[in-house]
């Protein structure tokens, strides 16, 4: 497989332009002749489909719930960054460039995350046009707060719900062109297969989750805007419905799938409270903009917090991360909670858990002021918990969060199927092995609003489009294939749900693939991970049949490809010996405790391609090179 990632020459802050004036254009006049596919609604999705659309090709979009703006995108809580200085606090592009090539350890594409910056500015444009109501200061300006991993305010926020807030410009923009005739909406359609033709992405199969039917579309191109795969540790903060299998069979007909194994856990979610719990709820990185972090420093605590003497606490972000503090990066604060936990510290049930408190920034702002900035979210935890966080501070644990890893693309965020684009979390592009908090929402939205449109123009006027008629042999192919998997789920009729052999999975990779990792727990998990597929190929129970709404029919074919996307995840962690990142090999650990790279051996996407079925999948390799962030030791201190 060629990895060509298509970086354009010459210096980095000339590259975009310089490649959006070499790249071929289709005559405006031209444009109502092609047609693209877009699967998924979310910021990716639908500010893509809206912004082809407005170019004047003819978009066909797609998602799985009855609304495109029920998209996940909607439950992001905290904020989107861009490069503003609006704070004068020494912010620029090239500084929001640095920050999330340093943040991500050093395993992305430079190329990439410099453009990500650089467009950064004109989405906040793009949405305040849209009358997106971010939070605005006294004189009328916007307002900015800080996210992990930066020393600078660059994140633009609407209260608690900036996604939503965000989705929704975004869906205005598209229904717009549903009004005008350009996009037509396929709500409640979920894609179960990629069409390729002559090495083309053509196409795909979908099914109308109503009825049952299985259609098939037929365009020029092909987006896939699915969002992520973190919903494979089952418990998450994902949206219940999230999953990866719109990614996964791309991988099968072809398209490479980058660096699997970097997943991000967020530290700050409302930690587990039962057996059967389905679902973890994030409080947004935003609290720890207020909020202080700590255990107390007895394993033998027994006192509420508030009777827990100031000298008696460990505020243990300040105390190892003095200069970032409380806003360290994710995966840095994520491990250094499990392992105050791992130490006996922990509070609340099982003592998997650390305070977040607000009593400081009360004292300090009164009560009106933090709850003008997070209200939402006090409300939300409050519902949860029972638990009134104006007065005891939050518990909070790291959960399952965001996928860095997916599908390889190049710059032009084409996968290594010709035709086929992968677009927002689903692509593996900008964030390396870790992502900082409020740059998903800008790259979403960057790769929507700003790339894509320029791109799919590119590859579409290189190309001629044959008719693809609807008894074409690959096309038949593709919907043999999703029919053949339908039955053999529904014929099993076995004695376990879908939803115990998602738990156990999510076990599996929890306390194998999660946090920390090792290698014979690597290698245990690959063993774990194919019995419990074969248990289930045999053993699963799907109730009802094909031609109805059947969610469990739905949830059986997700679960059986995070069955297989699992085992890849575990792969390629255990080929990656090295820590970066999220990505955390206890065996290669500073004195410290922290992520030990290998650059000389490392220093590059793994991107791994299918081999057939039962077949080890192909590990290839992009190189990296990092010319204007020389490669150094993240340091946080
Ligand atoms: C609770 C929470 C809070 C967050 N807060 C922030 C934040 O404050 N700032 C930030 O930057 N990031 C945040 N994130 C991350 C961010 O929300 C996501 O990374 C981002 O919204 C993903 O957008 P997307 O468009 O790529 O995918 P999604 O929004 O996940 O959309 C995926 C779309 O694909 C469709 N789809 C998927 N599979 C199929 C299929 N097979 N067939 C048809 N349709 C399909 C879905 O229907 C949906 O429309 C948060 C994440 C969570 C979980």
């Amino acid at each position: 497989m060629e990895l060509n990632a298509n970086i354009p020459s010459g210096p980095i802050e000339k590259k975009w332009d310089k490649h959006r004036f070499e790249m071929k254009l289709v005559n405006p006049a031209n444009k109502r002749k092609y047609s693209v596919i877009v699967v998924g609604t979310g910021l990716a999705g639908g500010a893509g489909a809206a912004s082809m659309a407005e170019l004047g090709y003819n978009v066909k979009v797609f998602c799985y719930q009855d609304s495109a703006r029920r998209a996940h995108s909607i439950a992001a809580q905290g904020g989107i960054n861009a490069a503003k200085n609006y704070h004068n606090d020494g912010d620029s592009v090239f500084r929001l460039f640095y920050d999330t090539v340093k943040g991500g350890d050093y395993r992305s594409r430079e190329a990439n995350v410099y453009r990500l910056a650089e467009v950064s500015n004109n989405i906040i444009d793009q949405c305040v046009a849209q009358g997106v109501p971010f939070a605005r200061e006294y004189g009328g300006g916007l307002d900015n707060r800080s996210f992990g991993g930066a020393l600078v305010s660059r994140t633009f926020y609407a209260r608690g719900q900036t996604g939503q807030q965000l989705l929704l410009g975004a869906y205005q923009a598209l229904m717009r062109q549903v009004g005008l005739g350009k996009v037509a909406m396929f709500t409640r359609h979920e894609m179960l297969e990629l069409i390729v033709v002559d090495g083309r992405a053509r196409g795909i199969v979908a099914r109308d989750m109503v009825t049952g039917k299985l259609e098939t579309h037929i365009a020029d191109a092909v987006v896939l805007a699915t969002g992520g795969y973190g919903n494979v540790f089952y418990l998450a903060t994902y949206a219940k419905g999230c999953n990866g299998s719109a990614a996964w069979r791309a991988y099968k007909k072809g398209a490479a799938f980058a660096n699997p194994c970097f997943t991000q856990i967020h530290p700050t979610c409302i930690p587990v409270h039962g057996e059967y719990q389905s679902k973890l709820t994030l409080m947004s990185e935003s609290l720890r903009n207020d909020g202080r972090i700590w255990v107390p420093k007895s394993p033998d605590e027994t006192r509420a917090p508030g009777q827990i003497p100031e000298d008696e606490r460990d505020y243990y972000l300040e105390r190892m991360y003095p200069t970032f503090g409380n806003l360290s990066p994710r995966d840095i604060s994520s491990r250094a909670a499990k392992r105050v936990c791992d130490e006996g510290r922990g509070v609340g049930p099982g003592k998997r858990g650390v305070y977040l408190d607000f009593a400081d920034a009360i004292g300090r702002l009164g009560k009106d002021a933090i709850e003008e900035k997070y209200g939402n979210l006090f409300e939300m935890y409050e519902r949860i918990t029972d638990e009134d966080p104006y007065t005891v501070p939050m518990r909070i644990y790291p959960a399952s969060h965001y996928t860095m890893g997916g599908l390889w693309v190049d710059y032009n965020l084409m996968s290594t199927i010709p035709g086929l684009h992968v677009i927002g979390e689903a692509n593996f592009s900008d964030h390396g092995a870790n992502r900082l908090g409020a740059s998903a929402l800008m790259q979403g939205l960057a790769d929507g609003y700003f790339v894509i449109p320029y791109t799919i123009g590119n590859y579409l006027a290189a190309h001629k489009f044959e008719e693809i008629p609807d008894d074409h042999p690959e096309v038949r192919a593709a919907v043999e294939s999703v029919d053949a998997m339908t039955k053999k789920l529904l014929s099993i009729k076995g004695t376990k749900t879908v939803t115990e052999f998602h738990r156990e999975l999510g076990h599996i990779m929890w306390e194998h693939c999660g946090m920390g990792r090792n290698r014979a727990a690597l290698e245990e998990a690959l063993q774990m991970i194919p019995a419990l597929r074969e248990e289930f190929w045999q053993n699963v129970n799907v109730p009802g049949s094909a031609d109805e709404l059947n969610q469990g029919l739905e949830m059986a074919g997700r679960v059986a490809d995070f069955m297989e996307l699992g085992e890849l995840m575990c792969l390629d962690a255990l080929e990656r010996e090295e820590s970066c990142g999220a990505h955390f090999r206890e065996e290669h650990q500073t004195e410290e405790g922290e992520a030990l790279r290998n650059d000389a051996d490392f220093a590059h996407v793994a991107a791994w391609e299918y081999a057939g079925e039962g077949k080890k999948p192909i590990r290839n390799v992009e190189p990296l090179e990092f010319e204007y962030v020389p490669l150094q030791t993240r340091s946080y201190k």
